[in-house]
């Protein structure tokens, strides 16, 4: 079965676009015009000479050697670590950047959670000087100070959202109440693969950037494109989809999602969606997530702020669904372990989203023969506070 999005942005059961009637117009503009602006040659040039001398790709596909002998495959590791600003997000926020300055917006509003994407953000509407407005519920702004901060030194406004439980959902919330009440100039860049179509497809297309990035560098070193296994943490799942985008349809490529599971998955205190979760509509798609027997949604949790979210994107609870790939759930703990177990072997200390993806290195079955490929999606300098708080090292 080929893995693909429909017009309609499903994929399978799930996707789509279920926003209010007010949105309709916002949502119906980015539609119309994201392919032909995407595939046009003039944003080619922009994105690409941008990806490189400004985010620094290609990232390097490095192969760690001593994590390889400790577990008897060829284990390579996609450095998005050494992107721009630390992480994958930038990939995203690039392409949309350069997507609303086509579409002739002058601001841009964004929702953050932990602030990683909002630093993204705020980041390229530096670069590109377009005024900037972040939501961040109350809470995750004292949690977040560091963030708060770095956006604001940036020059974007961080505006706190106040309702519910003031964390990321409630920040979504103000951020969708915002873009329709501002739709001719603003544009809203969201950080993940969520939300209505053509919102996960889109943001999937310019993450795939990495698996563009392996199929190349792993031809240079190991003499063939495909690598037996793609392991990547899925919070929202764009750096997943990333580096499973051109390898969807390769049915030799095992892929390999990781999820958050907590304190466990039975503890009521997890992120592991694809486990717990039931299809429902959060953010405008359809997908899986956690929620009550009367379809409130269930508050996550994770040590990662990145893993974090009730969801999951439409395209992961369709590799879900259909069994093309295979899903992992990874525990605080162990997520924990493997950060510092990677800081030893390699010199590489990873964020904590990344050290999930790690983990699940011991609990895959795989043979000696193999080659694996896992997303290291950032590095852990945002994480110093856990990985201190956590000690044991
Ligand atoms: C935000 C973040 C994630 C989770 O987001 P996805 O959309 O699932 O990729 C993972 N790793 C890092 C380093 C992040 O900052």
């Amino acid at each position: 079965m080929k893995i693909e999005v429909d017009k309609k942005g499903f994929y399978g059961k799930f996707g789509g676009a279920y926003i209010p009637e007010m949105l309709q117009p916002n949502i119906e503009e980015l539609r119309d015009n994201y392919e032909k602006i995407m595939e046009s040659e003039e944003f080619k040039k922009e994105f690409h000479s941008l990806l490189q001398d400004y985010v620094g790709r290609p990232t390097p596909l490095y192969y760690a050697k001593r994590m390889s002998e400790k577990y008897g495959a060829k284990i390579y590791l996609k450095r998005e670590d050494l992107c721009h600003t630390g992480a994958h997000k930038i990939n995203n926020t690039i392409g949309q950047i350069i997507l609303a300055k086509k579409l002739g917006k002058k601001r841009i509003i964004a929702e953050t959670g932990a602030g990683q994407h909002g630093v993204a953000t705020a980041t390229v509407c530096a670069l590109m000087g377009m005024d900037c407005t972040v939501y961040m519920g109350a809470v995750d702004m004292e949690r977040q100070k560091p963030n708060v901060e770095r956006m604001r030194i940036l020059g974007a406004e961080v505006v706190p959202a106040n309702s519910g439980s003031k964390t990321l959902k409630d920040a979504t919330n103000e951020a969708l109440r915002q873009w329709i009440s501002n739709p001719v100039d603003t544009h809203y860049i969201i950080g993940s693969v969520v939300g209505p179509h053509p919102y996960p497809e889109m943001v999937a297309r310019f993450q795939s950037v990495i698996s563009e990035e392996i199929k190349k560098q792993l031809k240079e070193k190991e003499g063939k494109e495909n690598p037996d296994l793609v392991i990547a943490c899925v919070g929202g799942g764009s750096n997943a989809a990333g580096a499973f985008y051109h390898y969807y349809n390769e049915e030799s490529v095992r892929l390999i999602a990781v999820e958050a599971a907590g304190l466990g998955i039975s503890s009521g205190k997890s992120a592991a969606t694809t486990i717990l979760g039931k299809p429902g509509v959060l953010h405008g798609s359809k997908t899986l997530l956690m929620q009550t027997e009367d379809g409130q949604v269930v508050e996550p949790h994770s040590i990662s702020a990145g893993l974090d979210y009730p969801g999951i994107g439409p395209v992961h609870a369709h590799l879900f669904d259909v069994g093309r790939g295979e899903f992992f759930a990874v525990k605080d703990e162990d997520a924990m372990k493997a950060g510092i177990e990677l800081s030893r072997l390699e010199g590489i200390i990873p964020a904590i989203e990344s050290a999930h993806a790690l983990a699940a290195v011991k609990e895959v079955k795989f043979k000696s023969s193999d080659i694996i490929v896992l997303n290291l999606s950032g590095r852990g300098d945002k994480d110093l506070e856990t990985y201190i708080k956590w000690g044991g090292y």
